[in-house]
């Protein structure tokens, strides 16, 4: 059988004013999950438009669509396509999960929740010719899934062609996340085994991770075996965490032990009230600082992760974050703008107070203001947004924020890391043009790599990290 699984491109990253290398970053591990489901018989194309034109005048048997809110119309229009010419088609995905009613009439099957379970009992049925239009995941069980299928990735058009995710969900219930609309019916938190997972990283060459688990410190005993069976295995990587993961027990010393080297940290707003009005529980009343001086004493870098018009926020609130981000040594600042994703209770909560402007999908990208905003109006959310990005990734700020770490070897990691990835644009688009993104990984390495505290004992300043 001739399968064809597609990533289209979500609206933004066709966008001339948004940065390719940001699209290319990871590959499409969700499709490759389920492409290992497949017969070895099958032919099997997996295309990422984010980094390839579509083939579109191919004759697949099979068509599985990813979709997420901005690719939606996208998703849409490649799945009446392929039905015109007489494929089967499938739609699963985020937005799918949200918004089933919206999906169901592009596809012949679409999938609710993670596709995993869903996914073989659906060939099955397929084969037999008994394919139901819709496929509901309520088992949640990732223990024994088949290895990826990684030959089928193009490993040169990715920065990070090393993702990975060995948990599904997160403990957590955030009002504006999408997690709890994608695992609604079941459990919204579990794990592979730590045996798999550990198989899984030995396949994978090279030292470079990346875990795009949603919270990889989310479960204790799973992470703790996870890092101690990681340990000696002379791995780099970058992973997420809450700040109540990173201040509890010793989890993030063994992380930084099987070699953490930077983290993504959701810190959303420095407003109690923000988070409680977000049910950010887990940020509640936690000493941030701490947090963020425990990662830099174990040499893990940040990257921070805001929302910018939360109801509490005002004209303010632009300026304070971006300080206290600089002041505090944050590597890299993502910002996002709040945004109503259908199927969360945000979202219901700004419906039921006539908040949402529109639904316009392509808009719901976090850079755009699509509800009526408190405490500032929608141009200073967006202006202010905008300005945001411009003056945390200055060189002035990028200088400072890294002259924040006591150790010269960590303002010098810090200051490659940011400058690398936000200031050289044209040199990111030459090496995607040319197929070679894959060849930055042993410099990415080198960057991740543990300053070995031995080798500068002088406390003078050293031109370079002394590199493990
Ligand atoms: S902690 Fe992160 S992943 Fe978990 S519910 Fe909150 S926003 Fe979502």
């Amino acid at each position: 059988m001739k399968i064809k699984m597609i990533l289209p491109a979500l609206t933004e990253a066709k966008s001339p004013y948004w940065r390719p290398i940001k699209y290319s970053l990871f590959p499409p591990l969700g499709l490759a999950t389920l492409a290992a489901y497949c017969s070895p018989d099958d032919e099997i194309d997996l295309q990422d438009e984010h980094v390839e034109e579509l083939n579109i005048s191919d004759s697949p048997d099979l068509v599985v669509i990813q979709v997420y809110i901005t690719n939606a119309y996208r998703s849409y229009a490649l799945a009446d396509h392929y039905r015109k010419k007489g494929a089967y088609v499938c739609l699963g995905g985020l937005h799918v999960s949200s918004l089933p009613d919206e999906a169901e009439p592009h596809a012949d099957s679409i999938f609710i929740g993670p596709g995993e379970d869903v996914f073989p009992q659906f060939l099955k049925d397929f084969r037999r010719k008994e394919p139901r239009k819709v496929y509901v995941n309520v088992k949640r069980d990732i223990g024994d899934i088949p290895p990826i299928r990684r030959d089928l990735i193009k490993r040169n058009r990715y920065l990070v062609p090393n993702s990975i995710v060995v948990s599904r969900g997160c403990p957590h219930h955030c009002d504006f996340c999408y997690k709890d609309a994608f695992f609604e019916g079941g459990k919204s938190f579990y794990t592979q085994q730590v045996e798999a997972a550990l198989k899984e990283i030995d396949r994978l060459p090279g030292r470079h991770l990346y875990f795009l688990d949603d919270h990889l410190l989310g479960n204790y005993r799973f992470a703790s075996a996870l890092f101690e069976g990681m340990k000696g295995m002379n791995r780099v990587f970058q992973g997420a965490s809450t700040i109540d993961a990173i201040l509890r027990g010793d989890l993030i010393e063994r992380a930084a032990d099987a070699g953490l080297r930077s983290v993504f940290v959701g810190f959303e707003t420095l407003s109690s009230s923000n988070l409680a009005q977000s049910n950010k529980k887990q940020n509640l009343g936690k000493n941030y600082e701490e947090a963020i001086s425990r990662l830099h004493s174990l040499g893990i870098m940040i990257n921070g992760s805001f929302v910018f018009g939360l109801d509490d926020d005002d004209k303010d609130v632009f300026k304070k974050t971006v300080n206290w981000g600089v002041n505090n040594g944050l590597t890299t600042s993502t910002y996002h703008i709040l945004t109503p994703y259908p199927g969360t209770r945000l979202f219901q909560r700004m419906k039921d107070e006539q908040r949402i402007l529109h639904y316009n999908w392509d808009l719901y990208d976090t850079r755009n203001v699509v509800f009526k905003t408190k405490g500032l109006s929608a141009n200073e959310l967006k202006r202010g947004y905008d300005w945001a990005y411009r003056s945390f990734y200055s060189w002035s700020n990028i200088w400072k924020a890294s002259w924040q770490h006591d150790q010269f070897k960590h303002v010098i990691k810090h200051f490659s890391y940011a400058g690398g990835w936000k200031k050289f644009e044209p040199l990111w688009n030459f090496i995607i043009k040319t197929k070679g993104l894959n060849k930055m990984l042993p410099l990415l390495e080198v960057i991740l790599s543990k300053v070995d505290e031995s080798k500068n004992q002088s406390g003078r300043p050293s031109p370079f990290p002394a590199i493990a």
